[in-house]
């Protein structure tokens, strides 16, 4: 029996992931859960799993749920909690689906408390990947990706080597605005946005989905995971969402997963790592699917993919900016305060403005947070 702690129990995967538990209550046991704030959902899932301990980050809606709550589980909040229940005695293994860079601490204390990591929070690897890789490998944590592109690779990479790499080849849908002109991209809505043709996520990923930058963050997540250098990562957009990303070795083969775009199966395979397991998600019939097809992304008409590219050949804090200043433009965008193409540009003028520097501790890289989200409020002014 696995035992688990899911950060973030009530976005869209954390419910996937608590769907699989459901379908196998035989293998899998939840001992902690937390959330942001929605605490309706978060009495469900403490009615039904009965969680030893439960976190909320806004401290008085924990304060309301453990006023409701008459079991034995025990209510925290705030940062502090999510660490509890990242780090709890029983816990196994932590699935981190927290959004943004806040996920990063959990991620590390649960590093330090020896717990594996199924990571959803690509954030985490993006602004921190030097300490989290490093700290995960002195504490002989295994970090299997959620994403799915990197579960992909992942899956492609066992019974490999590392040094046999010759290429990485995430693929990217493409996402909503793919077959957009760059002029109707300049009026383009965060509500067409998130009506994503092939995956059903999260607000946040569908707007840097839109955006490229999804696919610019995964590359700079891919670099820390697999250990590869950026020059060795290609993008190459796949509209159908079926081969999930490639390998290419050094003899020249290349090994692809695939499968119908869900995100169950990127979920239940870092849970069940290294076996497989049966699973609800419908096979991949390609005679009913007949064509795939592959083209180049347009980093003019999606410049956030460059940026990423950029940012992560700059390296040290660079990437730290480039997050940051995305999270802050893209909940502006989420609430039509700017436009598309302002996400990019002022992503670009935070970039410009930092010097990027090699960070050696967390609080260094939470102050260069901090420094990029006020500059680029004050931008906005
Ligand atoms: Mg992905």
């Amino acid at each position: 029996m696995k035992k688990i702690s899911i950060l973030g129990s009530t976005g869209s995967i954390g419910l996937q992931t608590v769907e699989i538990v459901r379908e196998h209550l035989d293998k899998f046991k939840i001992i902690g859960i937390a959330a942001m704030s929605n605490i309706e959902k978060l009495e469900e899932q403490i009615n039904e799993f009965k969680p030893e301990i439960v976190a909320v980050f806004n401290e008085e809606k924990a304060k309301i749920l453990a006023s409701k709550i008459n079991e034995k589980t025990k209510i925290v909040s705030g940062m502090q909690g999510l660490i509890e229940v990242a780090t709890h005695d029983r816990v196994d293994i932590v699935l981190n689906s927290v959004v943004g860079s806040v996920g990063m601490i959990p991620t590390y204390h649960a590093i330090l408390s020896k717990k594996n990591i199924a990571l959803a929070n690509k954030e985490t690897l993006v602004v921190a990947g030097k300490i989290i890789m490093q700290e995960a490998i002195k504490n002989n944590v295994s970090i299997i990706p959620v994403d799915s592109e990197h579960s992909a690779i992942f899956q492609c990479l066992q019974g490999e080597s590392v040094k046999d790499i010759e290429k990485i080849i995430l693929t990217a849908s493409g996402g909503p605005f793919r077959k957009m002109s760059k002029e109707n991209l300049k009026s383009a809505k965060y509500y067409d946005a998130l009506k994503h043709p092939n995956w059903d996520m999260g607000r946040k990923i569908s707007i840097d989905s839109a955006t490229l930058m999804n696919k610019g963050l995964e590359v700079i997540e891919a670099k820390w995971l697999f250990d590869i250098s950026c020059e060795d990562i290609d993008v190459v957009v796949h509209p159908q969402s079926i081969i999930h990303s490639m390998v290419e070795f050094s003899d020249s083969s290349v090994i692809a997963q695939m499968g119908l775009p869900s995100m169950k199966l990127p979920i239940q395979y870092a849970l069940t790592y290294p076996t497989r397991e049966k699973s609800s998600i419908p096979k991949l019939k390609l005679s009913e699917i007949r064509t795939l097809t592959f083209e180049e992304p347009d980093l003019d008409r999606f410049p956030c993919l460059q940026l990423a590219y950029d940012a992560i050949k700059i390296g040290g804090t660079m990437p730290c900016v480039l997050n940051g200043a995305n999270e802050v433009l893209v909940s502006k965008y989420l609430k039509e305060e700017i436009s598309f193409y302002d996400i990019p540009k002022y992503v670009e003028k935070a970039m410009n403005k930092h010097s990027s520097f090699d960070y050696t501790s967390l609080d260094e890289l939470l102050e260069v947070d901090k420094w990029v989200r006020n500059w680029i409020m004050n931008e906005l002014k």
